[in-house]
């Protein structure tokens, strides 16, 4: 069958199975929409309701699978040559994946300047809880680079567990694996254990798919009944110029990304990744989409061996969305704020932009948070920081949506040309659409 062919196929046969997923994203924007006029408040805490129990479900199963999936992965891989080999090219991909970005995001904000003009919207409705909230993660950082390298060695990686803290588990995980993987076979009986812990985690992700519907409905209707539609027109230029670098990120760097690195089609990895893309759009979390990602991108021929190493770091540190987001943000409240944006000036943007985007973790409006790094780091004044702030927490929700797909699809991205380049792909299963399996 010609390959034209196929890619129609896959992606009518993505679209059928995934239109329950993908009618409930589009009702909950209309339905969203029309609750910020009408103000129905029992509807509202029945969604408010509906969409929590879905992520915290999918939550619920997400340390458990990370650190599983890293000891898995790690000592499947085995020698240290190929391990290496791996963790390279896993580092080089996802920082040529960021780096262009940036670059985007800095290129489109510096040619439709949308900040320019933009300034009344800035001293505008500054919420005092906002303002509070920002002050403290500004003081939190300042000159604060060293302790946040320490914050990511888990003194206790119990405690970073219970709480929750992805990079120290991570960082944990990582470390174990590796020992795991140095001292040979008498490491069978604990990765037998993380083999069964992995295999019941995914199990549980799909019986809460059933659940992803309703739960991605409930999800955008409450973020979008927030602001209503008119948002779009009132700060169009802004998101325009952000939602503009995050097609270019999907439709043209990726494709070419893939192309150059491995033999995949971006529409085959679309199509049969669009499960996890929707979610990741619903929960605007990394984290909480990994088990979709993973089961997504391994029903469809791209090795466990792959997927349980690439994917679980790339959901933790590789947030090329966001980076770019955070490059548009603060070039934008630059020019609101008349600062001179000299080359200099820009490249210090875009590294703190790399920077704070890594050391965001996967959760809904995490990097909002981390832009405080790359706003301290080119001597922004608190006061302009807090004003600025609350223009972009207004807004956050709805592009955090995007950004967090645009970072999931980019984790998937990077997985297939690692798997491709180290036959790890099972290319059949990838490009035959007859195989797909339905995952729930
Ligand atoms: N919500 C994003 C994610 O989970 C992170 C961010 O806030 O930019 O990928």
């Amino acid at each position: 069958m010609k390959l034209h062919m196929q890619v129609l196929i896959a992606l009518g046969l993505g679209l059928k199975r995934n239109w329950h997923i993908f009618f409930g994203l589009i009702a909950g924007i209309f339905v969203g929409a029309w609750l910020h006029n009408s103000e129905n408040a029992v509807l509202m805490n029945v969604l408010t309701f509906v969409g929590q129990l879905f992520i915290r479900l999918i939550q619920m199963v997400v340390i458990p699978l990370v650190i599983s999936a890293i000891i898995i992965g790690i000592t499947s891989i085995g020698d240290n040559k190929q391990l290496g080999k791996f963790g390279t090219k896993m580092i080089l991909y996802y920082g040529i994946i960021t780096v262009l970005a940036v670059t985007i995001g800095a290129l489109l904000a510096l040619g439709f300047k949308p900040g320019e003009g933009a300034a009344h919207y800035i001293n505008s409705e500054t919420s005092i809880g906002i303002q509070a909230q920002v002050e403290t993660t500004i003081e939190a950082q300042k000159g604060n680079v060293l302790n946040l390298v320490l914050g990511f060695i888990p003194q206790n990686p119990i405690k970073s567990v219970a709480e929750g803290e992805m990079v120290p588990i991570i960082v944990f995980a990582l470390v174990f694996a590796l020992a795991l993987a140095k001292v040979g076979e008498v490491n069978r009986p604990i990765v037998s254990f993380f083999e069964s812990v992995f295999a019941a985690t995914m199990k549980v992700t799909d019986w809460i798919m059933y659940f992803a519907a309703p739960g991605v409905f409930a999800l955008t209707a409450t973020s979008v009944s927030a602001f209503g539609l008119d948002i779009f027109g009132s700060i169009s230029e802004y998101l325009l110029v952000v939602l503009l670098g995050f097609f270019i990120q999907m439709a043209i760097v990726y494709p070419i990304f893939l192309k150059i690195f491995s033999k995949a089609s971006v529409l085959m990895l679309y199509a049969a990744v669009a499960e996890a893309l929707m979610v990741a759009f619903g929960t605007a979390s990394s984290s909480a989409t990994l088990p979709l990602t993973i089961a997504c991108c391994e029903k469809r021929g791209i090795s466990h061996k792959v997927s349980s190493f690439v994917l679980p770091l790339g959901a933790t540190l590789n947030m090329d969305g966001t980076a770019l987001l955070q490059t548009v943000a603060v070039i934008f409240l630059a020019q609101a704020y008349g600062v001179a944006l000299t080359p200099f000036l820009i490249c210090q943007i875009a590294i703190l932009a790399i920077v704070a985007s890594s050391t965001c973790a996967g959760i809904p409006g995490a990097g909002l948070i981390t832009i405080a790094l790359v706003l301290n780091g080119m001597g922004l004044t608190p006061e302009q920081l807090v004003a600025g702030f609350a223009f972009l927490f207004t807004i956050d929700r709805i592009l955090d949506m995007f950004r967090t797909m645009v970072n999931v699809a980019s984790d998937t991205v990077v997985a297939t040309a690692i798997a491709d380049n180290e036959n790890e792909i099972n290319y059949d299963l990838f490009n035959n659409p007859e195989e797909y399996k339905e995952i729930i």
